[in-house]
C-alpha cells in the first residue's frame, strides 16, 4: 500500500486525489487548512486543520507511515511549504510540489507587480480611489488606513477587523465569469484590481475583465519556490510522477 498525503486547498489538490481514487494499491489523505467555513472536499480521506509546525507533521507522516507528500497547497501557502520541506527531509520522506503556474500579462494589460501586500498598499492612493480587493480576507488589515480609498473587497468568508473605514464586502466564491466580473466592476466604478498571483483558471474572469475596462491591476508576486524541491505545474505530471514513485516501490 503506497500512503500519500496531498496537501491541499486547491482546484489541483482536489482533482489529484480523485485521479488517486482510482489506482489500486493506495491510500490517500489530503489535508486542508481549515479555515474555510465550508470548504470544498476532496474525494477520500480528509484531514482538516495543522499538523502543528514541521515537528508537528513529522510525528503525523511517521504515525501515517506516509510514504509520499505532494504539496498542492495555494502559491502563497509559504509556511506550509516550509513546513514540508523540512518535516519530509528530516523523515526521508519524497516530496513533490505541484504548482500550477502564475499568471502572464497579455497585450493590452496594465499590470503592477509588487513584492508584497504592503507595497501593492502603497502603489494605490496614485492609481484610484475605488479599489477591488481580491487578495483574501485576511489581507485586509494590510489596507486598513487608506481612509481616503474607496474599497470592494471579494472574500469567501466574512473579514475580521481591522478593516478599511470605506469598504464594501462581497461574499462569493469562484469561478467567476468575464461577463460578471465586468458587470461588477462597472456597477461599483472600480478603477484599480488588487490580486495575488494565484495562476489557475477559476479567477482569470476578473484580469480580463480589467483589461478590457483599461483598469490597472496591481499584482503581488508569488513567494519564491523552494530550492532543490521537485517541482510540477500540472494534475497529469504529479500523476506521472507518482506513478514512477509508486512502481519503484515507494518512498
Ligand atoms: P500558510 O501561511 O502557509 O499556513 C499557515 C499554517 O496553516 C500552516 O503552517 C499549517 O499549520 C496550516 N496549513 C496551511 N495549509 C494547510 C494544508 N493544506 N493542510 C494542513 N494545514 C495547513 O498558508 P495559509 O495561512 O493557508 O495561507 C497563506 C496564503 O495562501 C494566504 O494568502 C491565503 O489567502 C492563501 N490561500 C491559502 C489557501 C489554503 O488552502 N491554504 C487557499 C487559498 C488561498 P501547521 O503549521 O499547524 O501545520
Amino acid at each position: 500500500m503506497l500512503n500519500i498525503l496531498v496537501l491541499g486547498g486547491t482546484d489541483e489538490a482536489r482533482r489529484l486525489a480523485a485521479a488517486l481514487a482510482g489506482w489500486a494499491g493506495t491510500h490517500v489523505v489530503s489535508s486542508l487548512a481549515g479555515r474555510v467555513r465550508d470548504p470544498r472536499l476532496p474525494v477520500g480521506e480528509v484531514h482538516e486543520g495543522g499538523f502543528g509546525g514541521p515537528a508537528g507533521l513529522l510525528t503525523w507522516l511517521g504515525d501515517r507511515r506516509i510514504d509520499v507528500v505532494v504539496d498542492a497547497t495555494h502559491p502563497f501557502a509559504a509556511r506550509m511549504t516550509a513546513s514540508a520541506v523540512e518535516a519530509t527531509g528530516r523523515a526521508g520522506v519524497p516530496l513533490l510540489i505541484l504548482r500550477r503556474p502564475g499568471w502572464r500579462a497579455g497585450p493590452g494589460d496594465d499590470w503592477r507587480w509588487t513584492p508584497s501586500l504592503a507595497a501593492a498598499a502603497g502603489l494605490l492612493p496614485a492609481l484610484g480611489g475605488r479599489i477591488f480587493l481580491t487578495t483574501g480576507r485576511r489581507s485586509l488589515p494590510v489596507f486598513a488606513g487608506l481612509d481616503d480609498l474607496w474599497f470592494l473587497a471579494r472574500s469567501v468568508d466574512p473579514p475580521e477587523p481591522p478593516v478599511p473605514c470605506r469598504l464594501q464586502v462581497l461574499l462569493s466564491r469562484g469561478p467567476f465569469t468575464v461577463d460578471g466580473e465586468l458587470a461588477l466592476m462597472r456597477e461599483h466604478r472600480v478603477d484599480v484590481l488588487v490580486t495575488k498571483d494565484s495562476g489557475g483558471r477559476m479567477t482569470t474572469a476578473k484580469l480580463l475583465a480589467a483589461r478590457e475596462l483599461g483598469l490597472p491591476v496591481v499584482i503581488v508576486r508569488r513567494p519564491p519556490r523552494p530550492a532543490g524541491v521537485p517541482a510540477v505545474e500540472t494534475v497529469e505530471e504529479a500523476l506521472a510522477w507518482l506513478a514512477v514513485t509508486r512502481d519503484s516501490g515507494g518512498g
